[in-house]
């Protein structure tokens, strides 16, 4: 979803990870406050300070932002869901959560922690703005900006589009009425794509200028906006209803019981050419003298290498030891096997039955049972 995006550090353990997408949105926003905004409210001042002034705003509309994604990370973790990263792109902040709640109650509590994060964030740049010393100062407008950016923040997020934060709170509301978690998915996210729908058509009435108190700008920003809603709505339901299929299947019913057991001394080349298969990629389990497994060379590890050496690197080596691969049970259903596979970022996973191996699926062959036709080669 977000390719081109480098981690730039980690807050409570959650990498916050910037898409290059995201430098076009916030170099756009300094140069709006440093070329247009601060000089027209705040005259007689140097170039050098609305520029400052403009890039500082930068730095505290970019902590906002994360903050407000901090809020859904930590209480997704909380209740036991791991976070993948905090990711910011064009359209703002996405926290990259693995799974969904299994309560109603906690998904409303993480979906509204966000919009009521930025509420209080605006309340205290409200305060800075008004505080005695600051009130007139010539940084004034700069925290009063910054209320308005987080109040906005709260406002929008809580439309009620799944997979916006309010989508979410409707969606856990009606979860909650309802007790049917599919049915809920499928109407919350029936509103996103009508809300989606409805930013797109502003957006084309603002560009012909049927809506004239927007500058034309402001609707292309609308109409992609729209795109964004109704494209992640219908990628949230599909979702939803495959995972929901999956539930139906235990892990045992697609496993691959031949197990690929190789030497720890055998190159990547040589494993590669003889255990890789097109459709599910390569899955290798790495075996001591004893035959006990120690590690598992898949499409992941063997990424990590590059292709002109794999034929001097070990499998020994390049290896993910067994003390770090999350493993499934044969009974387990395939929903949470593609759950926890995607936490992990495995591509494969190896099915123990009483400490012993039994077999391995792949995420491949787990989408391939749901939607065959778009099974994809890997
Ligand atoms: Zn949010």
């Amino acid at each position: 979803m977000f390719r081109g995006s480098v981690r730039v550090g980690a807050l409570f353990g959650v990498p916050i990870e910037v898409n290059a997408s995201w430098l076009i949105t916030l170099s756009l926003f300094v140069f709006l406050l440093g070329t247009a905004v601060y000089p027209s409210v705040l005259d007689g001042q140097p170039l050098w300070f609305y520029w400052t002034l403009a890039a500082v705003s930068g730095i505290f509309f970019f902590a906002s932002i994360i903050i407000h994604e901090l809020a859904h990370s930590l209480i997704a973790r909380r209740s036991g869901i791991p976070v993948r990263a905090i990711t910011l792109f064009m359209l703002g902040g996405v926290s990259q959560i693995t799974r969904d709640a299994r309560r109603p109650l906690i998904e409303f509590v993480m979906a509204i922690a966000g919009p009521l994060t930025s509420v209080a964030l605006a309340g205290i740049f409200l305060g800075l703005a008004y505080a005695p010393g600051l009130r007139d100062n010539r940084t004034q407008v700069m925290w009063q900006w910054l209320f308005v950016m987080n109040l906005s923040l709260a406002i929008v997020n809580m439309a009620p589009g799944f997979p916006l934060d309010g989508g979410r709170v409707l969606r856990s509301a009606l979860w909650g009425i309802t007790g049917n978690f599919r049915k809920a998915t499928q109407w919350a996210s029936y509103v996103g794509r009508g809300l989606g729908y409805a930013l797109i058509a502003a957006g084309m009435l603002v560009l012909v200028r049927v809506i004239p108190w927007f500058d034309p700008f402001s609707g292309v920003w609308f109409i992609l906006v729209g795109l964004f809603i109704d494209n992640a709505a219908r990628a949230s339901w599909t979702r939803t209803r495959l995972l929901d299929d999956l539930r139906a299947h235990p892990a045992s019913s697609v496993m691959q019981t031949v197990l690929p057991r190789i030497d720890p001394d055998l190159d990547l080349l040589q494993t590669m050419s003889r255990y890789y298969q097109p459709r599910y990629g390569l899955c290798a389990f790495v075996v001591d003298g004893d035959e006990r497994v120690t590690g598992m060379v898949t499409d992941v590890e063997l990424a990590r290498v590059p292709r002109d050496r794999w034929p001097g690197v070990r499998a020994g080596v390049a290896m993910q030891p067994a003390a770090a691969i999350v493993t499934a049970s044969p009974d387990a259903d395939l929903a949470s096997v593609l759950e926890q596979m995607e936490a992990a970022q495995q591509t494969q996973v190896p099915i123990v039955e009483d400490g012993r191996l039994t077999g391995w699926v792949s995420r491949a062959r787990i989408v391939g049972i749901i939607m065959p036709q778009t099974a994809p080669g890997r």
